[in-house]
């Protein structure tokens, strides 16, 4: 069981460039590039206003562009091996679950906001697995914001590239996801993980220097079927409690008025609170520990968060408990400083701080005995807190 390689970028670049010649007979103008993400810590707060703190990660689309000169965009995904065409504001066909909805999404907003330079040919590739948790979606949405940055050598600039891209997953994919993907594929930096404050959509940047600490991530190969209502109940919980203790959200409590209102509620709701409040407070200081390199500490909230999140919140499921249990029996001597699921739940990824220099062992071990315990292989990949979308060619900086 090893690790999935990342592919030089400049290797992706040149194909990328033939790709667009093969296809569209010239060179292409602009080049751009926008990463997965994954999130460290602060789950299921992002609807209670509260904390996250995703990293980009060295997973990433690669687009190359240039103008159509023609009434719509084309566009090809090697991935895909698929060519498809699209008008600007043509109203037919949202959210009909095709591919070229997350761009045509972004293309409609640039455009409303006069980022707009007519129709574009483009090509793209990706090595963010699809579906795997790690935001190809978001991905592809900021790639497409950044190539018309480039187009119109104007930058959207901080939070609004962001924004618009969430509002095309919204309104063009039909998923209505909080602020944490785009704006972690927009705007993080190398070395540095995004401590993102729902409530305000204010980023904050937290170095994560130390090049001797890297990100494993495990993805458990599980989707468990769920009866569909298990967001929308939790949501909701949420909400039951935060109108119980007379907060606009359950970001403004506090353990102790939680403790105080204890005795008027139902345990469930209780817990669903218990693991929010915590998180956000767990969030908060693991910010405070991977910026002074205090790995151990920031492992420890890792593993609290987790615990929280199976046995408070209830969206772990076996698989992704064997993963984290198994990642830990490996301990701090064999460079393990935490670990946790990452994501809904129910399945997808954990994600485990480690020795960069053991790192390779680790995924070894966990891979292999995983792998005997459920009989399911585990994609595995490892990082470093990589750097957001940018131009890579052309265009503005
Ligand atoms: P996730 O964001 O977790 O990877 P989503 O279901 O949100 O999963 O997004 C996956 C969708 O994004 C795919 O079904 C496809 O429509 C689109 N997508 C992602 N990567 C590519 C790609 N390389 N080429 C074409 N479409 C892609
Ligand atoms: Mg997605």
């Amino acid at each position: 069981m090893s690790i999935e390689e990342t592919r030089d970028l400049e290797e992706r670049v040149t194909q990328v460039t033939r790709a667009f010649h093969a296809t569209f007979g010239r060179e292409p103008a602009w080049l751009v590039t926008a990463p997965g993400r994954v999130n460290l810590i602060g789950e299921y707060t992002d609807f209670n206003d509260g904390f996250v703190m995703p990293m980009a990660i060295d997973r990433r689309v690669v687009m190359a562009g240039g103008s159509s000169g023609r009434t719509d965009f084309r566009v090809h995904s090697l991935e895909l091996d698929e060519t498809r065409a699209f008008r600007a504001d043509d109203p037919g066909g949202r959210k009909n679950g095709d591919w070229t909805n997350y761009l045509r999404g972004v293309v409609d907003g640039c455009k409303a906001v006069d980022l707009w330079v007519g129709p574009l040919d483009l090509v793209l590739s990706s090595d963010v697995p699809i579906g795997g948790g790690l935001s190809s979606s978001a991905a592809l949405e900021v790639a497409m914001a950044t190539m018309l940055e480039a187009a119109t050598g104007r930058a959207l600039g901080g939070n609004r590239k962001a924004l618009l891209a969430q509002k095309a997953e919204h309104d063009y994919a039909g998923v209505p996801c909080g602020i944490m993907d785009q704006f972690a594929s927009a705007l993080c930096r190398e070395d540095h993980l995004m401590l993102l404050d729902c409530r305000t959509a204010e980023p904050r940047m937290v170095p994560f220097t130390d090049p001797g600490v890297a990100v494993l991530i495990i993805n458990s190969n599980v989707k468990h079927e769920l009866t569909g209502g298990e967001y929308a109940e939790r949501r909701d919980q949420c909400e039951q409690v935060a109108r119980r203790l007379g907060v606009h959200a359950l970001r403004d409590a506090t353990p102790e008025r939680l403790e105080a209102a204890r005795s008027g509620l139902d345990d469930v709701l209780y817990r669903r609170a218990r693991h929010v409040i915590g998180e956000n407070t767990r969030t908060l200081d693991a910010a405070d520990a991977f910026a002074t390199g205090r790995w151990e500490r920031a492992g420890q909230l890792m593993v609290d968060s987790h615990a929280s999140l199976r046995d408070d919140f209830e969206v772990s499921c076996p698989e992704l408990d064997i993963l984290v249990e198994l990642a830990l029996g490996i301990g701090t001597n064999g460079g393990v400083y935490g670990s946790r699921m990452t994501g809904g739940g129910f399945g997808g990824c954990t994600v485990t701080l480690a020795r960069t220099e053991s790192v390779r062992d680790i995924a070894k071990t966990v891979g292999r005995e995983y792998a005997r315990r459920t009989g399911i292989e585990p994609a595995i990949y490892v990082s470093r807190p990589a750097r957001g979308a940018y131009v890579l060619q052309g265009g503005p900086a």
